[in-house]
C-alpha cells in the first residue's frame, strides 16, 4: 500500500517545529521513521503534514552528570548502543539497545521516537519506566517535566499534549549499589518482544530494596508489576513469581495464560541477574 497524500516540512529550528505543530492539529514529528512510515504505508496513520525534525541541532546529546543521564531524542538507537557514558552509567539501557530490532532499523530510529511511540511491546519505555525516569516535554508554554510512571497512558498514547514534543530522557545513573536485569522472549533475534522484562533495584545486605519491576508486551503499556516488587524485597524469587499481578490478553504471539508463564521465567532470570554485584 502507498501512503495518503501529506505535506512535508523540514524544520528549521525547535520553535519553527512547535510552530508547526500548534497550527497543524494532525501533524506528526518524523524522527526515524521506523515506525512512522510503516503506520503511513499501512494507512493507520494518515497525518496532512510531517515535521522533519532531523536537522535540528542539539537534540542527539548524551549526558552524565550530577548522578544523572540525560539522553537527547534524537540519539539514535546505535549511538546509545555505543556509548560509554550509558554502558557506565546506564546499563540497563545498555543491556536492552541489542534487542531493540535489526542495525539497519537502530542507526536511523531514536530514542525520543521509541518512547513517543510508546509501543507496549517496545523495550525503551520498560527501561525508563524500572529506571523510575522522566521525560523532557517542550512545546509552546515551555518546557515540563513528566515522571515515567505518569507518561504511558493507554495503547500508543502518552501524556504529551498537543503541540509538545519529547526533547530528551532522563534516569538516574547507576551508583555502587544499582541492580539491574533485562530479558525478553521473542521468536527471533530483533523482533519485537512476546514478554519482556526490565528491572531495577538497590542492594541492601543480602537482598533487593526499591525493586521496580516493568513488564512489556503484557499489556497496553509497559507495566510494572507492584506485588511481586514487593514480594521480591521481602520474600525472594518464588514469592516474587506467585504474587505476579499481571493478567495479560492473548495476541497473535501467545495466549495470555502463556505470557503470564512466560513472564515468571523471565521474573527468575532476572532476579538472578539482580543478586550478582555490578561488574
Ligand atoms: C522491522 C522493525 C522491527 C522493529 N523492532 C523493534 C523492537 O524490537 N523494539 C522496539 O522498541 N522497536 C522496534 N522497532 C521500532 C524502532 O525502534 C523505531 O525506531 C521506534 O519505535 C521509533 O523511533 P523513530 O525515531 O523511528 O520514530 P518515528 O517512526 O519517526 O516516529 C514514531 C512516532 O513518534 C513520534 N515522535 C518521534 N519523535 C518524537 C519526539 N521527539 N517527540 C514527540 N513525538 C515524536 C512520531 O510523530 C510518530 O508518531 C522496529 C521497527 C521496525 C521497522
Amino acid at each position: 500500500m502507498k501512503p495518503a497524500p501529506f505535506a512535508y516540512r523540514k524544520a528549521r529550528s525547535f520553535d519553527e517545529a512547535v510552530s508547526l505543530l500548534g497550527e497543524h492539529a494532525d501533524a506528526r514529528l518524523l524522527a526515524g521513521g521506523q515506525s512512522l512510515i510503516a503506520t503511513l504505508n499501512m494507512r493507520l496513520s494518515a497525518p496532512s503534514l510531517l515535521i522533519d525534525i532531523n536537522g535540528l541541532g542539539g537534540l542527539d546529546r548524551i549526558e552524565a552528570k550530577d548522578g544523572t543521564v540525560t539522553i537527547g531524542a534524537l540519539t539514535r538507537h546505535t549511538q546509545a548502543e555505543r556509548s560509554d557514558a550509558i554502558a557506565r552509567h546506564a546499563p540497563l539501557i545498555a543491556s536492552a539497545m541489542p534487542h531493540i530490532a535489526h542495525p539497519a532499523i537502530r542507526n536511523r530510529g531514536t530514542i525520543g521516537g521509541s518512547i513517543a511511540f510508546a509501543d507496549p511491546a517496545a523495550e525503551l519505555p520498560a527501561c525508563l519506566l524500572a529506571l523510575g525516569g522522566e521525560v523532557e516535554a517542550s512545546g509552546p508554554s515551555g518546557k515540563r517535566t513528566i515522571k515515567a510512571d505518569d507518561f504511558f497512558v493507554d495503547l500508543y498514547e502518552t501524556a504529551l499534549r498537543p503541540g509538545e514534543m519529547l526533547t530528551a530522557i532522563r534516569v538516574p545513573a547507576a551508583s555502587a549499589e544499582t541492580r539491574t536485569g533485562f530479558a525478553e522472549l521473542a521468536r527471533r533475534h530483533g523482533d519485537y518482544a512476546i514478554v519482556g522484562l526490565a528491572a531495577t533495584a538497590r542492594a541492601k545486605g543480602q537482598g533487593l530494596a526499591d525493586v521496580r519491576l516493568a513488564f512489556f508486551g503484557v499489556g497496553n503499556t509497559a507495566l510494572r508489576a507492584r506485588k511481586a516488587e514487593a514480594a521480591l524485597e521481602s520474600g525472594g524469587v518464588d514469592a516474587a513469581v506467585a504474587a505476579l499481578d499481571l493478567a495479560p490478553h492473548d495476541d497473535i504471539q501467545a495466549t495470555g495464560p502463556e505470557k503470564k508463564h512466560l513472564a515468571g521465567v523471565l521474573l527468575r532470570r532476572v532476579a538472578k541477574q539482580m543478586m550478582e554485584p555490578r561488574a
